[in-house]
């Protein structure tokens, strides 16, 4: 940690910053300059904490020089990770291939969507039971017989499956039913949730809230792990931005950023992060060049009687016709894209 003093921080306010340091059992070194004073302390950060500090008269600005996010960073855990997500693997040079419909609406529909995406390839399926909509008039899911359908399709197509879940009070009865519990975008920071998510041992998928910085992002697979279950996938979804032009800013950036910071495995969510069937494809694929671990699609076999995300779907062979051009990238950035373990269709 880095402890810069004010310019005008007199003696004895250094003085106190020292023996604050020392008294911990921690070793400062002051370094005293023309214009800035610095303290460096190198040992436990968790002694010594920032705020405290900061509440010193004198003291200006107090650099971590670790970051707060410990499980989740590559620092302490340089390889790669890669997750199970029902036998399939995503990360370290395996790429998920997330598709269904944004909601789980029947199960005729959920059976022809699951049939369609898993001959394009697609390795998990997904589809929403718990929907958390704007409106409180608006589709709100099936609940629990929208998990249902989802195991039931899932396991007559071999795919494992992944769906949302908005209450803490739900954790317990979706984990019966799904293989990689969803935390949304405006659930990123439902500590309680994410608390409850890492006391399971299913997978998570952590999507970005839309307001969230890379640092809160960590912080909450951070939640997670901190309970013990290690199998975190984060997943850009995209942020707000001013411009309507796409629902959400795609921030690739981040992706190549993230994957510097931590061993977590991230994918890309298209589909929420522009609402744009038309410039899908291309984001997928730049997704993959950017270093994702795969790509999170909404599918639906028709798009204006879904009851959610109708406008930003795929039609199934617009999929099919990308996931041809993903294996290619694949190829190219030395990706496979590990097959689900079930049944043929
Ligand atoms: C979804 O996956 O359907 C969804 C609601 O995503 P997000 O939380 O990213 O908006
Ligand atoms: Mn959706």
């Amino acid at each position: 940690m880095i402890i810069i003093l004010k310019s005008e921080a007199s003696d004895e306010q250094v003085q106190h910053v020292l023996e604050r340091v020392e008294s911990l059992g921690l070793q400062p070194h002051l370094s005293r300059g023309t214009h800035r004073t610095i303290i460096g302390v190198i040992g436990d950060e968790d002694k010594l904490r920032a705020e405290p500090l900061l509440a010193i008269p004198g003291v200006q600005e107090v650099v971590p020089v670790l970051p707060p996010y410990k499980l989740a960073s590559r620092e302490a855990h340089p390889e790669s990770s890669v997750v199970d997500i029902g036998g399939v693997l995503v990360g370290g040079g395996n790429l998920g291939l997330i598709a269904g419909p944004c909601a789980v609406e029947s199960v005729e529909r959920m059976r022809s969507i699951a049939a369609s995406i898993k001959s394009a390839g697609a390795n998990i399926l997904r589809g929403g039971a718990y929907k958390p909509r704007t409106s409180p008039y608006s589709f709100q899911g099936l609940g629990e017989d929208g998990l249902k359908i989802l195991r039931e399709v899932g396991d007559e197509f071999g795919l494992p499956v992944v769906t949302e879940v908005t209450d803490p009070r739900n954790v317990e009865l979706v984990t019966q039913y799904a293989d990689m519990l969803q935390i949304g975008a405006r659930n990123m920071q439902n500590f309680v949730l994410l608390t409850e998510a890492g006391r399971t041992d299913k997978a998570v998928l952590l999507k970005r809230g839309m307001s969230a910085t890379v640092n809160d992002w960590l912080m909450s697979a951070e939640y997670v792990l901190s309970q013990g279950n290690s199998n975190v996938v984060l997943c850009e979804r995209g942020i707000k931005g001013f411009d309507s032009v796409t629902r959400n800013v795609l921030d690739l950036a981040s992706v190549a950023v993230v994957k510097g910071l931590t061993h977590l495995p991230i994918i890309v969510d298209p589909s929420h992060a522009t609402g744009r069937p038309d410039i899908i494809p291309a984001c997928s694929l730049a997704a993959i060049a950017v270093g994702a671990d795969g790509v999170h699609v909404e599918v639906h076999n028709c798009p204006e009687e879904a009851k959610s995300d109708g406008p930003q779907a795929l039609l199934p062979e617009q999929y099919a016709q990308l996931t041809k051009q993903i294996r290619e990238m694949a190829q190219l950035m030395g990706k496979s894209i590990s097959p689900p373990l079930g049944a043929a269709t």
